[in-house]
């Protein structure tokens, strides 16, 4: 059953993407665990204020570096990101050159083919890992081992966004660069990934492709500068402080009586 949200509500953004999982789960693209998944990033998300802070900016450059510099770049496609992001998705691999490949963790055959018709539908002429995933990545156990061979089997560069921490660990263990958009900055995900953008992946995805765009007339003496001037560890430990001090401000502020939800 569909609601009516209205515009001027305080949640309105958040409760559309809500809806649009819903509509992803009743279309059979989305699992339950996928809606849980999705609560957990909402949390984070209303912790930073729903919003692209600094230090996923830079993690965005860094990003759009890498997958410029990219000999095989592969977006990584999974049921949220199909239900709440196809067409953003699909402007991000053209924008990088990038290819599109499902990848599910709960994998069924028909699942990942109603995922690969929503992207078609949205523009993509060809989507990886539908018949073709018969290579292997090592020592994953889960459904998520099974992969394209002309796609993330032999990608330098994936980009993954809602991912497990394990898939992260054994594809940088294949010696992958992996861009993750994650909120959860605390994830194992986030932890093992090349590149953390911590940022909801409805506003994330979009800004990304702005960066790509942006950045690919330069050099490449200049990409690979970009690359090697940005620390991981560090723009995750900004994050925290980031969350840190909005924390500490809320806190005062709501002593004062000064906040309400939805303000920034
Ligand atoms: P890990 O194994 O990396 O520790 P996990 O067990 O939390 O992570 P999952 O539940 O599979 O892994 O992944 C969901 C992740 O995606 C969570 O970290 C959650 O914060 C994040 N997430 C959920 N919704 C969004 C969203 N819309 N945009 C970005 N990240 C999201």
């Amino acid at each position: 059953m569909r609601i009516e949200i209205p515009r001027a509500h305080p949640r309105y953004q958040s409760l559309m993407i809500r809806e649009k999982l819903v509509e992803g789960f009743e279309k059979g693209l989305v699992v339950p665990q996928g809606l849980i998944a999705h609560g957990r990033g909402e949390c984070f998300d209303y912790i930073i204020g729903e919003k692209t802070i600094e230090p996923a900016l830079k993690a965005m450059r860094a990003a759009a570096a890498a997958l410029l510099l990219a000999k095989h770049p592969v977006v990584s496609v999974n049921g949220n990101v199909a239900a709440l992001v196809p067409e953003e998705v699909v402007r991000l691999a053209k924008a990088s050159n990038a290819k599109i490949e499902v990848n599910l963790f709960y994998r069924t055959e028909e699942r990942v083919k109603r995922i690969a018709e929503v992207l078609k539908l949205h523009g993509a002429e060809e989507v990886l890992g539908v018949d073709d995933a018969t290579a292997t990545i090592p020592e994953l156990f889960s459904e998520r081992r099974k992969v394209s061979p002309r796609g993330i089997y032999v990608a330098d560069v994936v980009l993954v966004a809602l991912e497990d921490g394990d898939r992260t660990e054994a594809l940088r263990k294949m010696g992958k660069t992996v861009i993750a958009i994650d909120l959860n900055p605390l994830s194992r995900t986030s932890l093992a990934a090349s590149i953390t953008i911590v940022d909801n992946v409805v506003r994330a995805l979009p800004k990304l492709t702005e960066f790509v765009e942006e950045m690919k007339n330069e050099p490449r003496g200049y990409l690979e500068e970009v690359l090697k001037g940005y620390s991981n560890a560090k723009v995750i430990s900004e994050v925290l402080d980031y969350i840190n001090r909005r924390l500490r401000e809320l806190s005062e502020r709501i002593h004062e009586k000064v906040w309400s939800p939805g303000e920034p």
